[in-house]
């Protein structure tokens, strides 16, 4: 029978990066292994995967400390691009299971799975969501662990209960009881000051909460009240949307390398930069009304400026100019070496993309040849095609390029964004072909490992220098 209200399945990447680092070196295996972050690898503790948190190693932890916890540990360095692209290949494959697919971060996200069993002929919702974790050990090869609920606060702490590597469903009915020993600093949403709140009114369980009066709780703290009060009753009850929230503003700011002396090599870096940003436009079919830079100074004193476009531009070669002159201004009688540079767009339009009388628009051709040099990039890596702006930018700044690594944490937005535009379903064309020699059907490679751990696949240890196409 159908249940009566919609079932959400929480999923989250157990130890996200440091699984990430073994799915790519299946040498790691087995050990203790945490991810340095900061410009050397070398900083804090972004990630420990499990093993090396039993030594005591915990994210944001400093890497010297790490390793006198844990001489026997693996400290790698983070490969954002590679946790990025595994990351798309995770919730390319959960698209598959939902009508509704929600990512909330690189490794986390809800799906819609009151109809997924029946549709994909599971007696159990449990017998799918281990399918779909099977699925993603054996093809990503990263472990994911799930919670399944009616609510996304229920489904997220199921997932932490747990958590690592398994799948835990609160059923109909079993709500409260599950709920009722939680302390309520383990919800999203409630941290110091609500938790404090709450202690006074007597509360620091969801049980405790289940039995305040609802009306306290609604005039206390207002909507979340409410759905804090029928969440611990089990009474909360949600329907699965994705935010779909339009952009309002794309900006880069960057700190340099060091503080760099020469405003030239700081102008080219600026337009490279800007450049980038523009990228996003093509990607979501915007153009911007408004521009502002930004300069900051070794003093950490700033100046910035606003300009406003007769009308919405898109092109980097409208925009390059204003840039350059509105940075010649900003700079003009200035003595200081520059520390970071900052561009930011807002005031949005969507791109005309109609075809006219005489063909097609101008911006949607300009768009078909962004499209055709991402197409271009992907294969043959990035940067491997140059606009004037960077190959000037190359050889006069190029010490302020480089490689950025730039951490993914992706904010909610970008991540739906992207995964709307992974393919709807899942055939064995729409691969990378990185996976073609790996791919079996998953009958076949359920049966043939008997639900026990399974191989990854062989194509991995090659896979490590690919170019992503979502960096
Ligand atoms: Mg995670």
């Amino acid at each position: 029978m159908a249940p009566r209200h919609q079932r959400i399945l929480h999923v989250d990447g157990d130890a996200f990066f440091a699984s990430c680092e073994i799915a790519l070196d299946p040498a790691l295996r087995n050990r203790p292994v945490y991810v340095g972050g900061g410009r050397r690898g070398d900083g804090i503790v972004i990630a420990a995967n499990y093993i090396a948190k039993r030594y005591g190693l915990i994210t944001g932890m400093a890497c010297f400390e790490a390793r006198r916890k844990c001489p026997e540990g693996v400290l790698v360095r983070p490969h954002y691009n590679e946790y990025r692209r595994l990351s798309l290949e995770i919730f390319k494959r959960l698209k598959h299971y939902t009508p509704t697919l929600v990512p909330t971060s690189i490794d986390e996200g809800f799906l819609d799975f009151t109809d997924s069993p029946r549709v994909f002929a599971c007696r159990t919702a449990t017998e799918l969501a281990e399918r779909i974790r099977r699925q993603i050990a054996a093809e990503v090869g990263v472990p994911i662990s799930a919670g399944l609920g009616s609510s996304r606060w229920l489904a997220k702490l199921a997932t932490e209960h747990c958590k690592p590597d398994s799948f835990c469903e609160v059923p109909e009915g079993q709500e409260r009881a599950f709920l009722a020993p939680v302390p309520v600093r383990k919800l999203t949403g409630i941290a110091k000051r609500r938790a404090l709140a709450l202690r006074s009114l007597g509360a620091t369980t969801l049980g405790d909460v289940a039995r305040l009066p609802l009306e306290m709780l609604r005039r206390r703290f207002g909507v979340f009240g409410l759905e804090l009060s029928l969440l611990a009753r089990g009474e909360l009850h949600e329907t699965l949307a994705t935010a779909n929230n339009a952009r309002s503003c794309i900006s880069s700011a960057t700190t340099l390398p060091y503080d760099e002396p020469d405003y030239e090599a700081a102008l080219l870096f600026l337009l490279d930069q800007t450049e980038r940003v523009i990228t996003t436009f093509f990607r979501e079919n915007l153009k911007a009304r408004e521009m502002s830079v930004f300069v900051r100074f070794r003093d950490l004193e700033g100046v910035g400026r606003n300009v406003r476009f007769p009308a919405a531009q898109f092109e980097p070669r409208e925009i390059d100019p204003v840039v350059e002159r509105v940075f010649r201004e900003l700079v003009a009688g200035q003595r200081q070496p520059i520390r970071q540079v900052c561009i930011h767009f807002c005031n949005f339009e969507p791109l005309d993309l109609q075809p006219d009388l005489f063909g097609d628009h101008p911006e949607f051709k300009r768009r078909e040849l962004h499209h055709a040099m991402e197409a271009i990039e992907a294969r043959y890596g990035p940067r491997s095609l140059k606009t004037g702006a960077r190959l000037l930018a190359e050889s006069q700044a190029a010490h302020l390029l480089g490689e950025k690594a730039k951490c993914p944490f992706v904010p909610q937005r970008e991540m739906e964004l992207k995964v709307g535009q992974l393919p709807e379903t899942l055939r064995e064309n729409t691969l990378d072909p990185v996976y073609k020699e790996a791919w079996l059907p998953l009958e076949l490679s359920e049966s043939k490992s008997g639900g026990g751990s399974l191989p990854l696949p062989r194509a991995w240890g090659r896979s490590t220098s690919r170019a992503t196409k979502f960096g």
